[in-house]
């Protein structure tokens, strides 16, 4: 029998990123696209935040996809088929907001282009006329392209280093996608805060309305701790109850940005005594 938060597939996309499907009925049976879970992968852990990148219902089943950045996404990736998380719950946050709008431009970058595909999926079943922009640094670190043409319209590709698709930046993609004369009646982003800054500077001349998924430091994810505070249209948001998706030309990205790094110092002297341990560990 399986136990809620049990690992019931686990596949390597690429390198540091990974996909897990868990058993979590409830979730399955109640989630939403652009909508996420809080989690614990071992009982000494942190919370982590991670979006459902899909489900299903029938077989009671939630997919996880994870960047491995630090101490608690690494431990989360040494779970192996079988093991089960200390803690899962959700879903968490509000569900996208998915209408007809005509044609919408779903943009991933990076982890955020499995965030993407469940959003896709439904603005397509929606009657829309969906392009789906999706980017990476790298060939080696594009991900789910497969999903997302079965989802999409039109798929276009960008890597930092033109190993595949256009090379350049999935804001690049979205300026050239306008300019030749393509009418986008909406826009939609999940990816770094940089990427989405770009691409709400892109949009907002043009009057196109974008809406971004914000993934600030989040702690509770239900609106008591405050660490997901972000400022959006000069007034104080909570990301985890309020969000996770704004107007994208409301949210001021710059301090999220600074919110986001404000103890990357800790999380390196945390994450180089979590690998040294590691290695002891592994070396006996
Ligand atoms: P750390 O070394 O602790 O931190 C590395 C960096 O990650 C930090 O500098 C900070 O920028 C960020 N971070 C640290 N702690 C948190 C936290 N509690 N919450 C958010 N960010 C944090 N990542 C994915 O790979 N896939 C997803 O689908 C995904 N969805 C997310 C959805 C939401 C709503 C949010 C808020 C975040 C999401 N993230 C996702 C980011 C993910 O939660 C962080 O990468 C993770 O918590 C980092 O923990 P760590 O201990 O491994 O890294
Ligand atoms: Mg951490």
């Amino acid at each position: 029998m399986l136990i809620e938060g049990q690992i019931i597939r686990k596949v390597k996309l690429a390198p540091r990123i990974k996909e897990i499907e868990l058993y979590a009925p409830h979730i399955a049976d109640n989630v939403k696209a652009g909508q996420f879970v809080i989690l614990l992968a071992d009982k000494n852990g942190e919370r982590v935040p991670i979006t459902v990148t899909d489900w299903n219902k029938d077989f009671g089943t939630i997919t996880l996809v994870f960047q491995e950045v630090g101490v608690s996404t690494f431990k989360l990736g040494s779970l192996n088929v079988g093991d089960t998380l200390t803690y899962i719950t959700g879903p968490l946050g509000n569900p996208s907001e998915i209408g007809h709008f005509g044609t919408v431009a779903c943009v991933g970058g990076g982890v955020g282009t499995p965030a993407i595909y469940p959003v896709a999926r439904e603005m397509k079943k929606q009657g829309n006329y969906v392009i789906t922009i999706i980017g990476a640094r790298s060939k080696e670190l594009l991900i789910y392209e497969d999903k997302i043409r079965r989802v999409s319209d039109e798929v276009r590709i960008t890597t930092d280093d033109g190993s595949k698709g256009k090379k350049g930046l999935v804001t690049d993609e979205l300026r050239e996608l306008i300019t030749s004369g393509i009418n986008v009646n909406r826009v939609i982003a999940v990816g770094p805060v940089m990427m989405m800054k770009a691409l709400a500077e892109v949009t907002k001349d043009l009057k196109i309305k974008t809406i971004a998924s914000l993934n600030p430091i989040m702690v509770c994810g239900m609106g008591m701790c405050g660490s997901c505070r972000v400022e959006v249209g000069g007034e104080t948001r909570f990301v985890c109850i309020e969000g996770p998706e704004f107007d994208a030309h409301q949210v001021n990205f710059d301090i999220l940005f600074l919110r986001l790094n404000a103890y990357r110092a800790e999380e390196q002297t945390a994450l180089k005594r979590y690998m040294k341990m590691w290695r002891l560990a592994n070396a006996e």
